[in-house]
């Protein structure tokens, strides 16, 4: 059978854009990363052929011999990078292995605790407008407004207040390390679960660069895709058989039907290179480069939020150079530096608008960015958005005049070339 460029050249051609977007363009998406040959190659394999409901040994359908190999490599694997007991490798994405710890750890109407959205937190931790704020009582902390660093304090008396099933750490635009123990007092004094969804920090978990979550927490959850460095997907980890059990059948039969095999197999494959001596010094590189992109940043006058970073990503406070964080975003992606706006906690814009930027250093770090190359990002990020607060959208010509440094820079640190 022919390749996907002859047979469709249409659909192939959109693909080689994105293609040439990633190779061309600074990513600084602090959810993205850029996976290795080896993960792609599992990724668009056959195993996308087979279904496999169940689990390794269990199957409702035969043939099953070689993906419940590849399933059992791809929980080992993720066991010993966590150093934990159980692994669940099935969830489609991080979202629905939320739901499903959800499913197995509370009834509909139940309340939790989970860090508000606009203080950095996810949709699936009770946002109103996903099934976690629909379908529970979704309590909500924030971060103190001096220092922007979680409010331990008002998780305590929030939890004594409102006594919720599940008390939830972690989140997508917070910089900070998060001090799992003080989370796990507060769970206990109130008999909750303390789940910690380390989807954006997994990669640093991983790597040695950040602590463990499952040191303190019942679940933690993760998706794969983020610094962690694998194939987009999702993941449980517990070192409690029992909770493993009620996670394994909320995934399926409760929420999911058949697993991802491809997609598990990639998993496999991405846990296998985090195992890595090469994998700390990634971890490590990643939070060096995120401190020195952030402080040119702070240099050129920018407020970065809780002062610093101590992770891959900052959250950027756009409002001394009265920017708004919409018009940086399209500006900067002009400019060839991709990134998105973001709230910052206690903002006054509406979230389409909003008064920050979250820039992230996974991806670029993978492609071999180090910090003198973080420092030129920060000092390109400052250009387009000094240009912006002095010119208003007329910053065609700074966007120009950066983009070409851009492609000079992304040039000498090629990507699937
Ligand atoms: N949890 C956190 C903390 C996240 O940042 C994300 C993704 O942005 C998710 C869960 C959801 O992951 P997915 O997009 O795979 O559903």
């Amino acid at each position: 059978s022919s390749s996907l460029k002859d047979s469709d050249p249409v659909l192939f051609g959109f693909m080689q854009d994105e293609l040439h977007r990633q190779q061309e363009q600074i990513e600084l998406i602090a959810s993205e990363n850029i996976v290795s040959r080896a993960v792609l190659e599992a990724q668009g394999s056959v195993l996308t052929n087979k279904y496999a409901e169940g689990y390794p040994g269990k199957r409702y359908y035969g043939g099953c011999e070689s993906v419940d190999e590849v399933e059992r490599i791809a929980i080992e694997r993720a066991c010993k990078l966590f150093n934990c007991e159980e692994a669940v490798v099935q969830p489609h994405s991080g979202s629905q292995a939320n739901q499903a710890v959800f499913m197995s750890l509370m009834q509909p109407g139940d309340t939790f605790l989970g860090m508000d959205l606009a203080a950095g937190g996810h949709l699936t931790h009770g946002s109103k407008v996903n099934q976690s704020g629909k379908w529970f009582n979704a309590i909500h902390y924030s971060v103190n407004e001096d220092d922007q660093r979680i409010d331990y304090d008002a998780v305590e008396a929030l939890a004594k207040e409102h006594k919720p099933k599940v008390i939830i750490a972690g989140g997508s635009a917070y910089s900070r390390i998060i001090d799992f123990k003080r989370f796990r007092e507060v769970a206990d004094m109130v008999d909750a679960y303390l789940m910690v969804d380390m989807a954006h920090f997994a990669g640093l978990v991983a790597g040695g660069h950040y602590p463990n979550p499952l040191d303190h927490a019942h679940v933690a959850t993760t998706t794969t895709h983020k610094t962690l460095r694998g194939p987009r997907g999702g993941m449980i980890l517990t070192n409690d058989p029992a909770l493993a059990k009620k996670f394994r059948s909320a995934m399926f039969p409760g929420i999911q039907g058949g697993p991802l095999m491809h997609v598990i197999a990639g998993k496999a494959a991405a846990f296998g290179e985090a195992l890595k001596p090469e994998f700390k010094t990634y971890a490590k590189q990643v939070i060096e480069n995120a401190k020195a992109m952030a402080e040119v940043l702070v240099d050129a006058g920018y407020a970065v939020v809780s002062g610093g970073t101590d992770t891959h990503l900052a959250l950027i406070d756009l409002r001394p150079k009265g920017v708004k964080g919409n018009m940086a975003e399209e500006s900067l992606e002009r400019a060839g530096i991709t990134c998105n706006k973001n709230g910052v906690p206690f903002d006054p814009e509406k979230p389409a608008i909003t008064s920050g930027i979250r820039i992230g250093s996974p991806a670029g770090t993978t492609r071999g960015f180090g910090v003198a190359e973080f420092q030129e990002v920060g000092r390109l990020i400052a250009e387009v958005l000094d240009g912006l607060a002095e010119n208003g959208e007329n910053n065609a010509e700074i966007e120009k005049a950066v983009l070409a440094r851009v492609k000079a820079l992304t040039a000498r640190f090629p990507i699937y070339s």
